[in-house]
């Protein structure tokens, strides 16, 4: 039998954080993550936008899991025929049970979704932050999980200047100052050479130093008491099972299969998949007027200046009652669907895609059904996603969307079939709340505000699964910044299991 001091299980953004965290702070501990899927990129965790086009493609079908090359798709396109896929690196969740929530997905890799997300790390406002952690503190783990993740606001171009100056006058008056479209802070490293790294795990693992165990899936936590003392994990390729026994026990293996490890563990708390939650997706896309050009002031293809998207977002945040959607705005190109130019004014700025995200308030009726009987594709208890976008979600949406007509009028026209359109739910690849962490003893809730399962000393959990709000922003900073609250927990725990048994350390 293997034994570690901390295990974590799951090398995405959130699992690579707590192995960062705890190895800096305690470098003589011994750490084990423990990931299902392969490794798709080096160093390992790494974003594939950073490599050629060839080798991304292959890493992305390397990502899915299962249902490999049947189905993410290289041009990321939602609908086909009537049905509905997942984006390159990320299968369906659960195929045949997710009714409920069509479009939602998984990527099994090491680094997780962190290796194929756009790295959009803006920060929670108002009601969308967790009221029970104080706000000094909540914002001190926002600054150091913005460190550990590089996140930054990448260099404009002059298009994206012009744009972004639309919009604030769009909005001039009706949002505060600190609050106006604004370009999007992102995980990222800007290189000397005007090309961007974009962050992934590894940007958060760094040199860190890891027993890092691939295609390794763990089955179940082993419980004793107020504790779990061990894991027992299979490796896949070789069908070879394995307990590892560990001081300190971490899953971070998603909103999906986080609670599906606990279920199949024997921990079932009532809110265990419960308060599924995701950011309800309106989508749109505008082709711009001239006035962008003309204010840009240059005569640069657009196409020269704006290579990926991702480089020149802009983003408008939250605010509670006055605008409570985050729109991300992705100045293009090429649209993200063919557009016949003849029908639209496509000036020679081109085009941005537009979404708002919409907040999905908590029901406990919004969760995962896992069965004792049929298993998944890895093994593990099936699950069914029961989930319905209520009136409530639905008014907000026709205000999102009026919003991003207003918007659109500002900057351009909608290319046809671009007018704001409610997406699959699903789509926004951001689920939340199926671990939730509050402050009632675990009546509704799983965790505590140091992420500890209740009722247990040495487990805790990461991830977006934990979000207990309706949220709109992009979750993933948020789950990084509760992993930096609750490491000083994990260490604290780490430490004293380590005074009862000193032969553990080192
Ligand atoms: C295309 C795309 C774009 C995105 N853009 C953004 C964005 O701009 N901003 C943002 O905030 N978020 C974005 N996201 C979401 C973001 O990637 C996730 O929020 C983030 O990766 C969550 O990190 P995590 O570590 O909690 O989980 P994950 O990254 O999902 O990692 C969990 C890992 O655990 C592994 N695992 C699961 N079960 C087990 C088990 N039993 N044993 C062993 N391993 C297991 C999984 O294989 C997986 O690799 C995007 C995602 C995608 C796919």
């Amino acid at each position: 039998m293997t034994d570690t001091d901390v295990l974590i299980v799951g090398s995405g953004p959130v699992g690579s954080a707590f192995a960062r965290l705890i190895a800096d702070a305690r470098p003589e501990a011994s750490i084990t993550m423990v990931e299902l899927g392969p490794q798709v990129s080096t160093p390992p965790g790494s974003n594939v936008r950073n490599l050629p086009p060839a080798e991304r493609d292959a890493a992305r079908e390397r990502s899915q899991g299962p249902q490999g090359a049947l189905s993410g798709d290289r041009e990321r396109t939602l609908h086909v025929e009537g049905t509905v896929i997942s984006p390159g690196g990320t299968y369906l969740a659960s195929p045949g049970h997710q009714d409920g929530m069509p479009a939602a997905a998984l990527s099994s890799c090491v680094g997780g979704m962190g290796v194929h997300w756009t790295c959009a790390t803006p920060r929670p406002n108002d009601d969308e932050r967790i009221p029970f952690i104080p706000e000094a503190e909540l914002d001190a783990a926002f600054d150091e999980a913005e460190r550990l993740m590089h996140v930054t606001t990448l260099p404009e171009n002059p298009y994206g200047r012009a744009i972004k100056e639309l919009l604030r006058e769009h909005f001039a008056g009706t949002l505060p100052e600190d609050r106006l479209p604004d370009g999007l802070p992102m995980s990222a490293i800007p290189q000397p050479d005007g090309s961007i790294r974009w962050g992934g795990a590894d940007t958060i693992l760094g040199d860190t130093r890891l027993d890092l165990r691939t295609e390794t899936i763990a089955r179940r936590l082993v419980i004793e008491g107020d504790r779990v003392i061990a894991v027992e994990v299979e490796h896949l390729p070789t069908r070879a099972r394995e307990t590892i026994s560990a001081r300190v026990i971490i899953v971070a293996a998603n909103a999906f299969q986080t609670p599906q490890l606990l279920w199949a563990s024997g921990i079932r708390p009532d809110a265990l998949g419960r308060y599924l939650t995701e950011h309800v997706l309106v989508y749109s896309v505008v082709a711009l007027r001239d006035e962008v050009v003309e204010r840009a002031g240059i005569d640069t293809p657009v196409a020269q200046l704006v290579k990926d998207p991702t480089a020149s977002t802009f983003g408008i945040p939250y605010t509670a009652g006055v605008h409570p959607y985050r729109t991300q705005v992705m100045h293009m190109a090429d649209p993200p669907f063919p557009v016949d130019e003849s029908s639209v004014h496509v000036g020679a700025a081109r085009f941005v895609a537009m979404g708002n995200g919409v907040r999905k308030f908590p029901r406990a009726e919004d969760r995962l059904v896992f069965s004792d009987d049929a298993v998944d594709g890895w093994g593990m208890p099936q699950l069914t996603i029961e989930y319905e976008v209520t009136e409530r979600e639905l008014a907000e949406v026709e205000r999102a969307s009026a919003d991003l007509r207003a918007v659109a009028e500002s900057i351009g026209e909608f290319v046809p079939g671009g007018e704001p359109r409610l997406m699959p739910a699903g789509t926004s690849l951001h689920y939340k709340g199926t671990v939730r962490m509050g402050d009632d003893g675990g009546a509704e809730s799983v965790v505590d505000d140091r992420s500890r399962v209740w009722g247990f000393r040495n487990l805790f959990l990461g991830g977006n699964g934990l979000i207990p709000t309706a949220t709109v922003s992009n979750p993933t900073l948020t789950s990084v910044a509760l992993a930096v609250l609750a490491s000083a927990a994990v260490l604290e725990e780490l430490d004293a299991a380590r005074v009862a048994e000193p032969q553990s350390a080192g």
